[in-house]
């Protein structure tokens, strides 16, 4: 082979009249590039039918790319696709989800059959609201009746907490109403006075005051969840959607009663942490290496703790008191890091950061603040 055809490409790669194959699944002739299964090449024609469910999740080795299983796919495809063709051969009179008059002409399609244009329209909705990551054509009537149905519940849900002006419990303003002008509604979050509010489990909103007065009883928990792909994401979870305003009412009693006792118990000090986790704080590690600070992770059971407080960790007659260097508020446990701030209520749970070495402190210990 000479220098000129090195240079401009084996002779190989020219371009070859395009071979014809027989497909193995179909029977039909196809030219270009199939799909290597492994006893033979497959058309991308029948591929394409059955691609999802081969590729995704179903199998995670590619041990059943086969032609036999392909070919059992494809046709359980096509009899699927033909009896969808079948179904929405005839419009019917009404809409099959509502009810609704069918529009005279250009009906809207979905995989099985037709809808009316209030059904459309509702679908359109959902898709901008990013409710719905499949085309309306990928539906069938059966998936989109449900779909309708849970937005209807949703949107019900909404209206009648819009209609709510008022904290059921102190009168305080938890309207969500606008200003009635862009330039009112900028300023009023400019001021943060867009009331803040729990919404209970019957839809009643109750302002954030009356919300913080049970926190002990029912308190925001964080969790992880599984978000696919290997990866997690932290929630938080308001116990308080759990409740009802009834619910509230009797929360709002028990809590006093719960607040009498932990009084009698701890009533001399300041605040009452429970211990979640203690590790080392890392925070100023980098900047002062020789200087060790402890965080201890925990909810406040009562009262309240304040930077320069001292936490008296007593164990086995021996007691030491720690000083309490830095604060963050979290929602929960096990949170990496929180909300600086300088003091932290009742029912919240705090990041407590202290100089002192705190191996004598375990998670579950009830730790008294002075
Ligand atoms: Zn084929
Ligand atoms: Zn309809
Ligand atoms: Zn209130």
């Amino acid at each position: 082979m000479g220098f000129f055809s090195n240079l401009f490409g084996s002779k190989k790669e020219e371009k070859k009249p395009e071979e014809k194959r027989i497909c193995p699944v179909c029977g039909n002739n196809f030219t270009g590039r199939g799909m290597d299964v492994h006893d033979g090449v497959i058309c991308l024609d029948c591929w394409e039918l059955v691609m999802d469910d081969f590729e995704m999740g179903r199998m995670d080795d590619d041990k059943e790319l086969y032609i036999a299983p392909i070919k059992a796919a494809v046709l359980a495809k096509k009899g699927e696709l033909a009896a969808d063709k079948a179904a929405k051969a005839k419009k019917p009179e009404a809409c099959p989800i509502c009810g609704g008059k069918m529009p005279g002409f250009l009906t809207p399609e979905v995989k099985d059959g037709y809808i009316c244009d209030e059904c459309f329209s509702k679908f359109n909705r959902l898709e901008e609201d990013g409710e719905t990551d499949k085309a309306l054509e990928d539906y069938t009537l059966k998936e989109l009746s449900t779909l309708i149905a849970r937005a209807d519940k949703q949107a019900a849900a909404n209206e009648q907490r819009k209609e709510q002006d008022a904290c059921p419990v102190c009168g305080a303003n938890v309207s969500e109403k606008s200003t009635g002008s862009l330039w009112g509604d900028i300023k009023r979050s400019v001021n943060e006075e867009i009331p803040t509010f729990v919404v209970l489990k019957d839809n009643q909103k109750i302002c954030t005051g009356c919300a913080e007065k049970v926190r002990l009883l029912y308190p925001i928990q964080y969790a992880r969840k599984y978000v696919g792909d290997g990866e997690y994401e932290g929630v938080h979870i308001d116990t308080l959607n759990n409740i009802t305003l009834a619910e509230f009412h009797k929360a709002l009693e028990e809590v006093k009663v719960k607040h009498q006792q932990l009084e009698e118990q701890y009533g001399g000090c300041e605040g009452v942490i429970s211990v979640g986790s203690v590790a080392r704080d890392f925070v100023n590690a980098r900047t002062n290496p020789n200087k060790k600070e402890y965080c201890i992770r925990g909810k406040i059971l009562f009262g309240k703790i304040s930077t320069g407080d001292l936490i008296h960790a007593g164990r086995d007659g021996s007691g030491s008191a720690m000083r309490i260097e830095r604060l963050q508020q979290t929602t929960g446990f096990e949170e990496y890091s929180g909300k600086k701030v300088d003091s932290v209520g009742e029912g919240y749970h705090a990041i407590v950061t202290v100089s002192e070495d705190t191996s004598c402190i375990y998670p579950g210990d009830t730790l008294i603040v002075v």
